[in-house]
């Protein structure tokens, strides 16, 4: 993890507005991959590879991470995740990688849950 990003990590508070409100209300403008009734995928602002995507969910009703979701929302969960692999079949044949960063240590930075979809190039692990 590079230090940006960690230190983005430990920054972000949960249970406030989010950017993500912004960009899905549009004050704040995106690019859009996919759009339905339960959720919203959008090019990350900084690409980690040719194919960036994030799916979030377009109410996120205490959606924070994925360590706070619900049993009612596992529905949810999967049509996000579901989503992610139709997005990274289509943009990405060769394989890619769906993503969901948790919590300080796991580098997540904005409290909206959201799924990276991240291909187009050749990945490695174990992840940074
Ligand atoms: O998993 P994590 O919380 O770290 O990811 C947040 C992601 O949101 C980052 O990849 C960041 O580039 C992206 N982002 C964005 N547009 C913004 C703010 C953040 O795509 N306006």
């Amino acid at each position: 993890m590079s230090e940006v990003s960690a230190a983005e990590a430990a920054l972000a508070t949960e249970g406030q507005p989010t950017i993500f409100d912004k960009l899905l209300s549009g004050d704040i403008p995106s690019t859009e991959v996919h759009s339905d009734d339960l959720c919203y995928a959008f090019r990350d602002i900084a690409p980690q590879g040719p194919t960036h995507v994030l799916v979030i969910p377009k109410d996120r009703d205490g959606l924070t991470r994925l360590s706070k979701a619900r049993e009612d929302q596992k529905a949810l969960l999967g049509h996000l995740v579901y989503t992610a692999g139709q997005i990274g079949a289509k943009e990405c044949p060769e394989g890619f990688r769906v993503v969901v960063n948790e919590g300080v240590q796991g580098a997540q930075s904005v409290y909206h849950l959201h799924v990276h979809v991240i291909g187009g190039r050749q990945m490695s692990w174990p992840p940074g």
